[in-house]
């Protein structure tokens, strides 16, 4: 009798690739204030565009810093789990993704009209 393995090679690629990018976020730091922004929207704006500082806080998320990240964007936490929900193509995958955009774009659109937000 075969043993039937854990996981198919295809989930077992996914499930690396999401460890790689985890690893890669815990051990690597961005500064809390880029000398250079490359946000085209806040440099011709001076405003913020729905994604600025999602990067920043995906760094500060992997390594457990979750007020820190909340602090350079408020969904950060649900942009990391659209993230890396990509690496599961599912439902669930999908509903989080035509749930966490929607979120984005009203957020987005707040911190564009609302300073501060
Ligand atoms: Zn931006």
């Amino acid at each position: 009798m075969a043993a039937l393995p854990l996981l198919s090679l295809g989930a077992a690629v996914r499930a690396a690739a999401a460890g790689l990018l985890l690893a890669a976020l815990w051990y690597f730091t961005v500064p809390d204030e880029p000398a250079l922004r490359l946000c085209g929207f806040h440099w011709l704006t001076g405003r913020p565009c729905p994604l600025c500082g999602l990067t920043r806080a995906f760094f500060a998320l992997a390594k457990g810093h979750w007020a820190e990240a909340v602090h350079f964007h408020a969904l950060s936490p649900l942009a990391f789990a659209m993230v890396f929900a990509l690496f599961w193509n599912g439902k669930a995958s999908r509903r989080l993704w035509s749930v966490g955009s929607a979120a984005m774009v009203f957020y987005g659109a707040l911190r564009i009209v609302i300073p501060g937000v």
